[in-house]
């Protein structure tokens, strides 16, 4: 007997239940990739995701050989290259992890018909891509928790399932592949020059090395943008290297529980059951009735390459722009700026992030987005964060901006926020721009828009 494993967002083999249930349900299996033509034609394949998810699929195979077997590799539509290869090894089942976007939602009815049509069956397996699967916790009466609080409170006490190991062996019968795939045959273009290293073996490290030294102090660092004290594993959780319910069961066992941290994992899960129950949320518009975005191609030019004239906002664009990763402070405070201090279009400022992120998928980016611009789940519409705010608080002494836009190397301390009060002679050396627009006038702007004067 033959399954096949469908790999989608869990490419790993660690505390994989969709790996687990293949191997246990037939004798030998396939470790199928799709390189997805309809992933590729939704804008996902980027050059940082592409360079992220070819060395993903290079430790995966490096992972499936080391037990005996090895990664096969289809490209065109996912679902006639599975029902392909089902065919050709006789498969009985294919295996998947649920999803929780409209598209994964599509690909799962249209696999299971798909297969049923030939006589196999397709079995889709929870709480691998999210820690709790999405409607395992519900409202009484509703489709899913609209705010936080209460859905976390339900979340921290349910049990996760048990955490499982990597197999010994995996026993791969004979099927035609092809190579693995160089990040520019997925996706032409340049990577961003510092991002992290993809696959499982590097997830597994890094997430060892944070419980050791960094999620202690999580929940005082954690906002300190020029400490860089977050773990850093959203790219690895995105693409399925590390499994989130091994992630928030180990950091559980340290002293004091990583409450803080777990926490966060909790968003992550919130996203994924909102976009579940009401996929059309990653598209919704604006609420208010009567306001309308603004559209400045130059502004939103500006906001891209980092050059507003806010030091803070301008060092975590060009952070995207290099690490293809940006703190979570700065994502908040570029997202406000974009959508109230600027009141541009929130999906302009999603689809920039999309381009760049490695971590970017649509339950948390464009959830995140719409939380920021006051149009989604949970959130306070009207409120604006004022970047000279965040900026002193978040990075009093300047460090973060400093790193990130050298124009402002040579500006000591908290100085470096406001570049527009140093001396004429001075700011004119620097060859950093003005501020874009006066705050006291945008957030005026904003208020007018959003009917609150
Ligand atoms: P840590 O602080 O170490 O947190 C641990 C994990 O918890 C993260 O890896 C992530 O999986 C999860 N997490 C943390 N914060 C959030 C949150 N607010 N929402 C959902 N999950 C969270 N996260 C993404 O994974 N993909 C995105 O596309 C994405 N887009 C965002 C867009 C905006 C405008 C904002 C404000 C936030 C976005 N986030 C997104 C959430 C958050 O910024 C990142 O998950 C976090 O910065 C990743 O860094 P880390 O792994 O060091 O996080």
């Amino acid at each position: 007997r033959v399954a096949i494993v469908l790999f989608t967002a869990d490419l790993r083999l660690h505390d994989n239940p969709v790996l687990r249930a293949a191997l246990s349900a037939a004798e030998s299996v396939v470790p199928l990739f799709v390189v997805d033509s309809g992933v590729r034609d939704a804008g996902f394949t980027t050059p940082n995701r592409a360079a992220f998810l070819s060395e993903c699929l290079a430790d995966l195979d490096r992972g499936l050989r080391a037990r005996g077997g090895h990664l096969v590799i289809r490209e065109g539509d996912v679902v006639r290259e599975a029902c392909r290869v089902a065919a050709e090894t006789d498969a009985a089942e294919v295996h998947l992890a649920g999803g929780s976007s409209g598209y994964a939602q599509r690909r799962e009815d249209r696999l299971r018909s798909a297969l049923a049509a030939d006589g196999r069956r397709l079995r889709v397996h929870d709480a691998v891509v999210t820690a709790l699967p999405p409607g395992a916790v519900l409202p009484s009466g509703r489709s899913h928790f609209a705010v936080f609080t209460p859905y976390y409170r339900r979340w921290s006490a349910e049990r996760l399932r048990p955490v499982t190991g990597a197999p010994r062996r995996v026993a791969v019968p004979t099927v035609s592949t092809l190579p693995l795939p160089a990040a520019a045959s997925l996706a032409p273009g340049t990577a961003s020059p510092a991002l992290a290293r993809g696959g499982e073996s590097e997830g597994r490290r890094r997430l060892a090395a944070w419980l050791r030294s960094g999620v202690d102090a999580y929940a005082v660092r954690h906002d300190d943008m020029a400490a860089d004290a977050t773990s850093r594993l959203s790219p690895y959780l995105h693409f399925g290297c590390l499994s989130p319910v091994e992630v928030i069961d180990r950091a559980r066992r340290r002293p004091g529980g990583a409450e803080a941290f777990v926490r966060q994992l909790a968003w992550r899960d919130f996203h994924h059951q909102v976009l579940a129950a009401v996929p059309g949320a990653a598209a919704r518009d604006y609420r208010t009735r009567h306001d309308r975005w603004r559209t400045d191609p130059e502004e939103l030019a500006a906001w891209k390459a980092g050059v507003t004239g806010f030091p803070v906002v301008d060092a975590a664009m060009r952070q995207l722009a290099h690490e293809g990763w940006m703190h979570n402070r700065a994502r908040m405070l570029v997202a406000s700026f974009l959508t109230k201090t600027l009141y541009h279009d929130w999906r302009e400022g999603a689809r920039h992030f999309t381009d760049l992120l490695i971590d970017a998928d649509v339950a948390n980016n464009q959830l995140n987005w719409q939380w920021m611009a006051g149009t989604g789940t949970d959130t306070r519409p009207h409120r604006v964060l004022n970047p000279l705010v965040q900026a002193r608080r978040f990075d009093p002494e300047g460090e973060y901006v400093r790193r990130w836009v050298p124009e402002l190397a040579g500006v000591a301390g908290g100085a470096v926020h406001q570049p527009w009060r140093l001396e004429a002679v001075r700011r004119e050396r620097l060859g950093y721009p003005g501020p874009l627009v006066g705050l006291p006038d945008a957030l005026a702007r904003f208020r007018r828009a959003r009917g609150l004067t």
